[in-house]
């Protein structure tokens, strides 16, 4: 029974509990207390040192049953707020809903005294930015704190339980956005009720920036780069919908991410036009042929192999871990990225990790089944490694389609071009110092995002992000972000607070 141990007190935990009770002994304090135990009289001067160790005892006890109570109603409070958060159905075009969470979220932070916060009403969604002065300011620009209110719509009948009905299930907190972001955007907001609770002096200001369409149009984040710029401008951003980690189920920690860069998302619109006919009179020219040939060709393409700091530092962390066949490939392609053979095979175990990657999503053609087709058009979705244009990748698309297929870029669909963000060894170094207060020495491991998220808008408008996040999940484990049943680790959920609290005094002390 090891958890019996906290309950003896400091001081005492030399006395031999079990013991075996010989039945004769002389009047000394020795092996007093389990004589007590077993009701044996006790000689007077035994009685007044039993006495007094009771009361030692019985303090001692009292506080540390306190601290449990206090840590257990501090574990309900954060559940209960995370509970009211994942309740609140943030999808695409609830503008109602994203006013009651925007007026929690407010309420949460001035009840921690923290009063600047504005709220915007745009493009039918909201965004909250508030601000935490520095108490000693020391001159140095604010940082930034990120994660998005939004999440994936969700259909109810497909999900074993209510999506926007909070559970907890076999240690896991379910719900529609508990994982995808919700839990990162609670433990920003109990972070900072905490650190002001502790009279934190920061040096620099905190900002907070909660978006409302990163899972969409990402307007909020485009518009906070330009147009609020002046409400959110900072040295850095901490974006906690791009960091965490990941820990074996025995307990061992594989090591917790930080995003520096994002591959450009992209959609091109492949369209074939044909004057048509009867379709009892086929000719060698059809619109539904030609598209479908442009798509088996974009199908057998392979973009260049590319390399950058961020996969770098992966591939890096990865191959010193791996003694076997996968670590020599990765060493391989280290040594030598232009090797396609190599990034080939890699690319095949973890997809789009080495170069730009399009793939037909959708498809549509025709008019009539008795006529040949006048129209046939197809969607291919690429994500574009940094460095390339998107200019670039349609003319790629357009050589690859041939004369009869014209390759558009969708108007709007596009995320900026990024460039990754440098790495800096003091942001790196207080991320694996505020993780080390749960996990000593896990790795933390820069890494380039295959989708995009909210920090390509800032990125693209030179303010350096970095992806973190102090929450974990369990390696293997599936989560279902965007998915069906989405869950987070509970012990993760809690764990990140204090995560986040020693990564703001680190760099915000
Ligand atoms: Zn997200």
């Amino acid at each position: 029974m090891p958890y019996r141990t906290s309950f003896i007190p400091k001081g005492m935990a030399g006395l031999n509990l079990n013991a075996p009770y010989r039945g004769f002994w002389k009047c000394s304090p020795r092996n007093i207390w389990r004589r007590a135990m077993v009701r044996v009289r006790l000689c007077a001067k035994e009685k007044r040192m039993f006495r007094r160790l009771s009361i030692v005892a019985a303090s001692l006890l009292a506080i540390t049953a306190a601290q449990g109570q206090a840590q257990n109603a501090q574990r309900q409070a954060e559940r209960d707020l995370f509970a009211k958060i994942v309740e609140i159905p943030t999808v695409e075009g609830q503008t109602a809903e994203f006013k009651k969470l925007t007026g929690l979220l407010s309420a949460e932070f001035r009840k921690a005294g923290i009063t600047d916060i504005v709220v915007k009403d745009h493009d039918g969604t909201q965004t909250l930015i508030a601000r935490w002065p520095a108490a000693k300011p020391s001159g140095k620009k604010p940082i930034l704190l990120m994660a998005h209110m939004d999440v994936v719509a969700a259909k109810e009948s497909d999900w074993k339980y209510p999506p926007f009905k909070f559970r907890e299930e076999d240690g896991y907190y379910l719900g529609r956005g508990s994982n995808d972001n919700k839990a990162g955007l609670t433990g920003i907001v109990l972070a900072l009720q905490y650190l002001r609770a502790e009279k934190f002096q920061n040096t620099r200001d905190i900002i907070v920036l909660f978006t409302g369409d990163e899972e969409t149009s990402g307007n909020s984040a485009r518009r906070a780069a330009t147009e609020w710029r002046s409400l959110i401008d900072a040295e850095f951003a901490l974006n906690s919908d791009a960091g965490g980690g990941s820990v074996f189920p025995d307990g061992r920690v594989e090591g917790f991410g930080m995003q520096i860069a994002e591959k450009t998302y992209a959609d091109y619109k492949l369209t074939a036009i044909n004057r048509g006919g009867h379709s009892s009179a086929p000719r060698p020219d059809n619109a539904i042929y030609a598209l479908a040939n442009a798509l088996t060709a974009v199908e057998r393409h392979r973009f260049t192999p590319m390399i950058n700091d961020a996969t770098r530092a992966t591939y890096e962390a990865l191959s010193k871990g791996d003694s076997g066949q996968y670590g020599e490939l990765v060493r391989r392609f280290l040594a030598n990225p232009t090797d396609r053979e190599t990034a080939d095979l890699l690319e095949a175990m973890d997809s789009g990790s080495t170069r730009t990657r399009c793939v037909a999503t959708m498809l549509s053609g025709g008019h009539a089944p008795n006529a040949l087709p006048q129209k046939a058009e197809a969607n291919v979705n690429c994500r574009i490694f940094p460095g390339v244009k998107i200019e670039e990748v349609r003319q790629q698309l357009q050589a690859l389609a041939g004369p009869d297929v014209t390759v558009t870029a969708v108007e709007g669909s596009q995320t900026p071009e990024t460039a990754p963000t440098p790495l800096r060894a003091d942001i790196t170094e207080a991320y694996k110092a505020a993780v080390a207060t749960r996990f000593k020495d896990a790795p933390v491991m820069p890494f380039q995002s295959a989708g995009a998220t909210d920090g390509a808008f800032l990125r693209a408008n030179g303010i350096p992000v970095y992806g973190f996040g102090g929450l974990w999940g369990i390696v293997g484990a599936r989560e279902g972000a965007h998915g069906l049943d989405e869950r987070v680790w509970a012990e993760g959920f809690h764990g990140q607070v204090p995560i986040w609290m020693e990564m703001l005094r680190r760099v915000a002390g």
